[in-house]
């Protein structure tokens, strides 16, 4: 069994507050993957079956290959108006409030749960249940899904296997550890649905997805000794694929997996913005190079949203990257 160590509020603690309230909002963080919207839906069905009201709240829409979750098309902005005053705000899979978006109205903090596998996650909710341990969100809430004596049905086994493929890359990641595995096999022999989360998510790619990787690449270039692999897509280049930001999920581990490449970036210039995303082969930490400019993750996966151009960006990432040791 995986090591149980939360650096914030205990498994018993949290585990009391979600028996004591009787309703929740599961908040996901802005551009949804499968991890912060598994998580989340799991832990929503969880609560349902014990009577309990569950409201989710989702700045952007579900991306298409996410919507085949159970309870999905529930997860909107928009929350119901007569939300009780002692509502649980559960933020799931973000190291900072912030990463929920703008439109959340701010909850009352002794109202806030957040549960996640970050590093550095900045502990802001009333409770912290925060294993980094863990290898996504979903299997933090594993350890309260045990504790809430919920029956893993199918649908909650399709979510919680969601989370894990997601941030496992389909169980490719060095975070695939032995008990992931176990608890992958557990959720499968329960009815997880692999087969359809495989199609859904790594499989079944659109045409546009398949075009606008090609443009990408045109933009590759290669730098600090062809340790370095960094690109870019704006908003013209989606146009010509007819594509759009879902389509550039996976390009990252695209660029990451050449022969030699310590460090990727994927620079994605939409809407007057500029988000990065970075992955580490697993040398250098692109966590703390993300921190340095705002930004967050995991040693090996990590971002960052730069306010100002696509130059300014490149630059700010490239120096943040050599002083963390590129
Ligand atoms: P992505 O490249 O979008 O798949 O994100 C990789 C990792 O970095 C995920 O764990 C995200 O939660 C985290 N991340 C992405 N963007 C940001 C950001 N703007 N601030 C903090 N963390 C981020
Ligand atoms: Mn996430
Ligand atoms: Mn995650």
């Amino acid at each position: 069994m995986i090591e149980e160590r939360s650096s914030g509020s205990s498994t018993e603690e949290v585990l009391a507050e979600l028996q004591r309230r009787c309703a929740f909002v599961m908040v996901s963080h802005v551009k949804p993957d499968g991890d912060t919207l598994g998580a989340g839906l799991a832990l929503g069905i969880a609560l349902k079956r014990l009577g309990k009201r569950v409201a989710y709240f989702q700045e952007d829409p579900v991306p298409r290959n996410l919507r085949f979750l159970p309870d999905a098309h529930l997860a909107a902005r928009r929350l119901p108006v007569d939300l009780p005053s002692d509502t649980l705000w559960v933020f799931c899979d973000m190291s900072s409030a912030s990463r929920a978006g703008e439109s959340l109205p701010t909850p009352a903090r002794e109202n806030t749960l957040n549960i996640d596998h970050h590093l550095g996650n900045e502990h802001f909710g009333a409770y912290n249940y925060v294993l980094d341990n863990e290898c996504s969100t979903g299997t933090v809430v594993m350890h309260l899904l045990r504790g809430l004596g919920v029956e893993i049905d199918e649908q909650i086994a399709t979510c919680i296997l969601t989370t894990i493929m997601t941030d496992t890359g389909g169980f490719m990641h060095s975070n695939t550890t032995p008990s992931v595995l176990e608890i992958s096999a557990d959720l499968m022999r329960r009815g997880a649905d692999k087969e359809r989360i495989t199609e859904e998510i790594f499989a079944n790619k659109r045409l546009a997805t398949v075009k606008l990787l090609g443009r990408i690449i045109d933009t590759m270039r290669l730098a600090h000794d062809a340790r370095y692999a960094y690109a870019y897509v704006d908003d013209a280049m989606l146009a010509e694929c007819g594509a759009d930001g879902e389509d550039t999920e996976d390009t990252v581990n695209v660029l990451r997996s050449i022969e030699g490449v310590e460090v990727a970036a994927l620079f994605k210039a939409f809407d007057g913005e500029v988000r990065v995303s970075l992955r580490s082969s697993g040398r250098v930490s692109v966590q703390a190079a993300a921190a340095r400019l705002g930004g967050g993750g995991h040693f090996r996966a990590s971002g960052l949203t730069h306010r100002g151009t696509l130059d300014e960006a490149i630059s700010a990432v490239d120096a943040a990257l050599v002083a963390e040791g590129l």
